[in-house]
């Protein structure tokens, strides 16, 4: 709808009420003026009425003494002569009737007695009772009164009592029919006034009318209203039925038109002192004032119609130009409008075509990556296109709870089921199960989202086909234990090789040391001999690096990790490694500056072995009368071990081979100096499993320096290591030996080193000869080999330990062994034996065990 019609309609609609408020408005207040002026005009007229009555009184007053103060009239009076009385008072009575309405003139003799009328002067001598004369006779005073008359007349009367020197010589009486005052008052007011007096004062009907007729005045008869007569009537005539229309107990009796006249009357009652007589009415003319009022309300309202219909246009105007610009802002909003939905629908088709590409690539993503999703919300269970691949369900077919237990694997199917009841009571859904698609087996791992909010259970999952990933878990266990099984295989293979390897080097290195003792033997004997040991050492050296090579290789390395105090293993390898550089003229220098307590979390026994491997290159590799120094340094939380030589250096070529290959020797394979190339990698490798770095720099010509980097560790405190003292090399010959030992030409060997250094052997071929043999209780020690028939080394000490059981016996067995693999020697330790010597044998190590042992 236009703006004009919905505004101005309402605009109108109100126009049209307030105009209808205000017509009703004007009307009210016109009654209310009239009301206002009537009541003013009403009260007036009452008062005039009053006012009027009251100068009538005080006239007839003055015009009985005029005549009381007559000598003429006296004289009369006194004689009682009524025919003079008469002529002296008729002229009076004209000229008073002409000027002052007066209509009653009397003569009352002193004891009442009415000696003249002079107005009807043929009636005389009857006892007057009126109440103004009563009043007078009785007061000897002025009597007053307005009273009604037998024929109807309604008189204002004065009596007053005539004195002459001091005696009463009568009463003269003055009359003034009412009428004439209410004809002056209406006269005066405009209004036309009449005074309605009740019926029952009157005689009768005839003598009222006759005298109505006599006076000429009322143009009303006795009938005109029913309970009163119009017995005064000053002004306009008013039509009988009209005037029954006065109510004489209401103030208005409404209006009265009369021809082009507009009246209202007012009424009031009148009494004679108590006695209601009837009412006075007052009839206004309202004409004037009801058309100046009438022409203002016509001029307000047309002022007003007038004012109405200017704004309602002026309005209309302005809403029509609103209306102009709305509707140009409705068509650019319009316009806007179709702009925004022809962007919104682009929009929304991109967008449908990103979802659509997105739950494409969702679900090839989900076919690739074998995963469905599968979402349950309602009642109502959805599944996704790989979902259904997954169970085998075709792309079409109903899914619902009772399809998925169909697809279950019967095996698998009561533990989904509850697990599935457990999750929707609040636990979590996450499990693998088996699903049978046709005579396929698949595996399948399952998590869901379970929403408890609602009544009904919403969920949303994931299913993943894990088949392959299964399979694939079984190969690499399998592979997994084949590598297992080649691993172990390889590490029995090395310590068997170990073992073979060690036995003949045993009995090389053992005969050339024996052969070495022997004071007999020629000087070029002895070199040879020293060849051998030479030899044999590189190939013992060779094998142990090779055996620990492996063992690292293979994960096998182990490790006691402990706070070691960085010093004191410094000071404990330059001392081993002080010979070497001894026996090759190279000064070792040791700068670190650090106490006992500074610690790395190390094992002891493997940093040694790094920096024996580091100062033996230092020194091997230095230049005559060279110098080797090492020094720590410390920055921050990391600790460096420096060693720095004066040697041939590393061509920058060659730089990166080093730490990497084993064997690689770097061109020194064909040199004088003995090396294996597998002390670097080990280094590096040990480091590394230890958490810390190796690295070097070096200039060819100049020297390299070789370091290790270790983290940092609380200190450790500081303990005293207690120096051993051996006893005197005494040996007592009277302390037999056992020897159990299976390989003949070890047991000759052993044989001969202990003869040598002054001990008697029994020998014994395997562990059990080893336990009867102890039994007897004549041995003093017992070296045993470990890997021996019929019984081992290991199950025979056990063997012994159990016969000494409960006894204070204890006899000391050293494992002498080519069992040099690592645990080898807690293997020895922990089935009893006291003490492990691996073999080749180091004779110097075995001449110690023995006094330690022997001694005790
Ligand atoms: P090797 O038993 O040969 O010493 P390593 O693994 O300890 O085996 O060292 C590998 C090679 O690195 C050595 O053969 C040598 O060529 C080179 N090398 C090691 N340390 C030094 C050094 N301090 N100065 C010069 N060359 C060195």
């Amino acid at each position: 709808m236009k703006l004009r019609t919905r505004i101005i309609a309402p605009v109108i609609a109100a126009m049209l009420l307030l105009t209808v408020v205000l017509l009703f408005g004007m009307q009210k207040m016109s009654e209310v003026i009239i009301t206002d002026a009537l009541t003013r005009e009403g009260q007036n007229g009452h008062f005039q009425v009053d006012e009027m009555t009251n100068n009538v009184t005080r006239d007839l007053e003055s015009l009985i003494f005029s005549v009381t103060s007559s000598q003429q009239f006296i004289k009369a009076m006194t004689e009682g002569d009524r025919l003079r009385l008469y002529e002296l008072a008729r002229p009076y009575l004209d000229k008073w009737q002409a000027f002052s309405g007066v209509t009653h003139f009397y003569f009352h003799s002193p004891d009442g007695i009415n000696l003249l009328r002079v107005h009807m002067k043929d009636k005389h001598g009857d006892r007057i009772r009126r109440k103004s004369f009563l009043f007078a006779e009785k007061n000897g005073n002025t009597g007053v009164a307005t009273e009604v008359g037998v024929t109807g007349e309604w008189v204002r009367r004065v009596v007053v009592p005539w004195r002459v020197e001091g005696r009463l010589i009568g009463y003269v009486e003055l009359g003034v029919d009412m009428e004439h005052i209410y004809a002056s008052v209406g006269h005066h007011m405009n209004s036309t006034m009449m005074v309605l007096l009740n019926k029952k004062l009157i005689k009768s009907p005839e003598i009222w009318e006759s005298r109505r007729k006599q006076l000429g005045f009322s143009p009303y008869v006795w009938d005109t209203l029913s309970d009163e007569v119009v017995a005064v009537h000053a002004g306009m005539k008013i039509a009988a039925e009209k005037l029954q229309l006065i109510k004489p107990d209401a103030n208005f009796a409404g209006e009265i038109r009369l021809g082009d006249k507009m009246l209202v009357s007012q009424t009031r009652s009148v009494y004679d002192g108590a006695q209601l007589i009837g009412h006075e009415v007052q009839m206004l003319d309202i004409t004037n004032i009801r058309t100046v009022v009438e022409n203002s309300s016509h001029i307000i309202i047309a002022a007003i119609i007038l004012l109405l219909l200017t704004l309602i246009a002026g309005f209309f105007g302005f809403l029509g130009k609103i209306q102009r610009r709305i509707d140009t802002e409705e068509m650019r909003i319009q316009q806007q409008l179709d702009e925004k939905t022809r962007e919104l629908r682009t929009y929304q088709s991109g967008l449908e075509e990103q979802v659509r590409q997105r739950t494409f690539d969702l679900n090839r993503a989900q076919s690739v990556a074998h995963v469905g999703s599968w979402q349950l919300k309602d009642g109502v269970l959805e599944w996704s296109d790989e979902c259904r691949r997954i169970f085998g369900v075709a792309p079409d077919a109903p899914v619902n709870a009772g399809v998925f237990a169909a697809c279950l694997h019967p095996d698998d199917r009561a533990r989904v089921l509850a697990a599935w009841d457990a999750a929707v009571a609040g636990g979590d859904y996450d499990l693998e199960y088996r699903v049978q698609v046709c005579d396929q087996v698949r595996w399948l791992k399952e998590r869901a989202e379970i929403d408890r909010s609602f009544k009904m259970t919403a969920a949303i999952g994931i299913v993943q086909d894990i088949t392959a990933q299964k399979l694939a878990e079984t190969g690499l266990r399998e592979a997994k234990n084949t590598a297992e099984a080649a691993s172990r295989a390889k590490n029995d293979f090395l310590s068997s090789m170990s073992h073979e390897l060690r036995t003949p080097l045993n009995a090389v290195l053992g005969y050339a040391q024996l052969m070495g003792m022997d004071r007999e033997i020629s000087a070029a004997t002895r070199e040879h001999v020293g060849e051998i040991e030479r030899a044999g050492e590189h190939l013992l050296s060779l094998v142990n690096d090779v055996i620990d090579l492996s063992r690292i290789e293979a994960g096998k390395i182990e490790l006691s990790m402990e706070a070691i105090s960085v010093k004191s293993v410094i000071d404990k390898s330059l001392t081993m490694i002080a010979p070497l550089a001894g026996k090759l003229g190279i000064r070792l220098i040791n700068r670190t500056a650090i106490d006992d307590t500074v610690a790395v979390r190390a094992d002891a026994s493997r940093i040694r072995q790094i920096l024996i491997n580091f100062l033996s290159n230092a020194i091997k590799y230095n230049r005559p009368q060279g110098s080797v120094t090492l020094s720590v340094q410390i920055d921050g939380e990391l600790l460096r071990i420096s060693i720095a030589d004066t040697g041939t250096g590393i061509a920058k070529a060659k730089q990166e081979r080093i730490f990497n290959e084993p064997f690689d020797r770097l061109g020194k394979e064909n040199g004088s100096i003995e090396g294996t190339g597998i002390g670097l990698v080990i280094t590096r490798r040990v480091c590394e499993a230890m958490g810390g770095h190796v690295g070097f720099n070096s200039v060819e010509g100049q020297g390299s320096t070789f370091w290790i980097e270790l983290p940092l560790t609380a200190p450790v405190e500081i303990s005293i290591d207690i120096p051993v003292f051996l006893p005197a090399a005494a040996v007592d010959g009277n302390k037999l030996i056992l020897l159990a030992e299976d390989n003949r030409v070890n047991q000759r060997l052993a044989v001969a080193l202990l003869n040598k250094q002054g001990y008697q052997v029994d020998v014994v071929e395997n562990g059990k000869e080893a336990v009867v043999a102890a039994a007897s209780g004549k041995y003093a020690l017992v070296l045993m080999d470990c890997q021996m028939p019929v019984m081992s080394g290991f199950e025979a000490a056990a063997a012994i330990r159990s016969a000494e059981a409960g006894t204070t016996r204890h006899l000391p067995i050293i494992a002498m062994t080519a069992n040099a693999m690592e645990g080898d020697r807690e293997k020895c330790l922990s089935s009893g034996m006291d003490e492990y010597l691996s073999k080749p044998i180091n004779t110097q190590r075995l001449k110690e065990l023995l006094q330690i042992w022997l001694a005790q």
